[in-house]
């Protein structure tokens, strides 16, 4: 099927190579004219694994094409995903113009039957929208609209978006679900066809549920800190419920992104406007702010006077495996460094270049040791496996004085004991 992708960011250009490598020919679409002159020329603009490879061989089939043209993707296009970013507005709530804007374009531009797919994560009552949207420009019913919330995790997202653990297909009508469906059958047994309402908030209730899951393990943790218990083994052993479940109780920094810190936020703005009070996920939030603030404070009482004090940063990216810094939390911890006038080292595999961007003023550094080197302390903000396996004896022998804050409790208390470190992480015992 000829498909096209508007919004080729991480979502977007993960879908259109991935159904290319199902044998679709796709047409992305990006307003971004800078994004398709690099995809273009053969660049794969975000940091993926396993998605370049996709990309360059949907390139070398002939199956993928760019442009800024949105008219040009549609024209051909049986099935058109809208992919395209709804972040917050100052309010809290997703902002929806570009979803709404692309929806009148795609409007104006179809003249024969399509499949339109609203991929983007959108608030309840959205897809009625766009529909509204769409019948206006058109003012007949030539096209079927799905909404189709995706579940894929940056650093792993080629891998889940073939590897669906379900698909969630929101529809008017279930004959309408037909094409959609034909595509996800390959990839996925469990499919739920549902009313465009119902798979709106399943996508936001599994976030908010996750981003819960997260503060709830991370106010646990402040708890072991103060009465000499471990947060490791408490998760470990209330993950054993089946009930409860081993995933998302990892005590640390707390989550960030692209997506769980704004759909908190637009959750909490959708639930308040239709009259609920939503106390429990405006907790979540809080506790997930004054977990990088605590974390500065750490270094903050063992380090009196930071004017100056060199400081090594191991970690950019909200998560490993991926280049996205979108709420990250180097962002508010690095801000919060700069006003205590430290010097600051960083080091990160593959954010740096996007980093760079927003803070210019911090020292690069090629590797995670040259991060290390004379720095009075180091902070570990991101769980990349390279920092699991750095060499502990030469990151001792660089630094000026052992002392390791680890937001990400990559390493166990006791090893560095053995390698004489001050070590502090989050909701374990400290060892200084
Ligand atoms: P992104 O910012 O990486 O990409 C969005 C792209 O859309 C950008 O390249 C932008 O230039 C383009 N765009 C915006 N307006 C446009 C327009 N009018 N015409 C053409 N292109 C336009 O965003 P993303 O991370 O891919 O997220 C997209 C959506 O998917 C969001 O709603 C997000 O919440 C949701 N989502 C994201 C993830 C994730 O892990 N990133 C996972 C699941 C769902």
């Amino acid at each position: 099927m000829r498909i096209c992708v508007i919004g080729s960011g991480y979502v977007g250009l993960v879908t259109g190579s991935c159904l290319t490598g199902m044998g679709h020919s796709v047409t992305l679409v990006d307003r971004d004219g800078d994004k398709i002159a690099r995809l273009k020329s053969g660049e794969t603009p975000i940091y993926e694994p396993g998605l370049a490879d996709l990309v360059g061989k949907a390139r070398g089939a002939g199956l993928i094409e760019y442009t800024t043209n949105l008219n040009e993707g549609v024209k051909n296009a049986g099935m058109i995903f809208i992919t395209v970013d709804t972040p917050c507005n100052k309010d809290g709530s997703a902002n929806l113009s570009r979803v709404l804007q692309v929806a009148e374009e795609i409007g104006k531009n179809i003249d024969d039957f399509k499949t339109i797919v609203l991929k983007s994560t959108v608030p309840v009552g959205t897809t009625r929208l766009v529909n509204e949207c769409l019948q206006k420009q058109r003012r007949s019913q030539n096209f079927e609209l799905l909404t189709n919330p995706e579940f894929l995790r940056e650093g792993n997202a080629v891998y889940d978006f073939l590897h669906p653990e379900r698909v969630i297909i929101g529809t008017e009508r279930s004959s309408y679900t037909k094409t959609l469906t034909n595509i996800y059958k390959h990839i996925c047994e469990r499919i739920i066809i549902t009313n465009w309402e119902n798979a709106e908030l399943i996508k936001y209730s599994a976030n908010a549920f996750l981003a819960a899951k997260i503060s709830f393990i991370n106010e646990i943790a402040c708890v072991c800190e103060e009465v000499g218990a471990d947060i490791t083994k408490v998760a470990e052993g209330i993950g054993y419920d089946s009930r409860i479940g081993p995933h998302f109780l990892k005590a640390g920094l707390g989550y960030g992104g692209s997506c769980l810190p704004k759909d908190v936020s637009a959750m909490i703005a959708t639930g308040q406007k239709a009259g609920c009070e939503m106390r429990l996920l405006r907790s979540v939030a809080q506790v997930n702010s004054d977990q990088r603030r605590k974390f500065v404070k750490k270094l903050s009482k063992l380090l009196p006077e930071q004017t100056g004090l060199a400081i090594g940063v191991w970690g950019l990216s909200f998560k490993p495996g991926t280049d996205d810094i979108r709420e990250s939390s180097a962002l508010e911890v690095i801000a919060q460094l700069k006003e205590l006038g430290c010097l600051i080292k960083v080091y990160d595999p593959a954010a740096m270049p996007n980093f760079k961007l927003l803070h210019p003023d911090l020292h690069y550094c090629n590797d995670l040791y040259e991060a290390a080197r004379e720095s009075e302390a180091l902070l570990i903000l991101t769980d990349w496996q390279e920092f699991v396996n750095a060499d502990l004896n030469k990151v001792g022998s660089l630094m000026k004085s052992k002392v390791i804050i680890d937001g990400r409790n990559i390493y166990e208390p006791d090893l560095m004991k053995k390698f004489a470190f001050k070590y502090y992480s989050i909701g374990r015992q400290k060892i200084d």
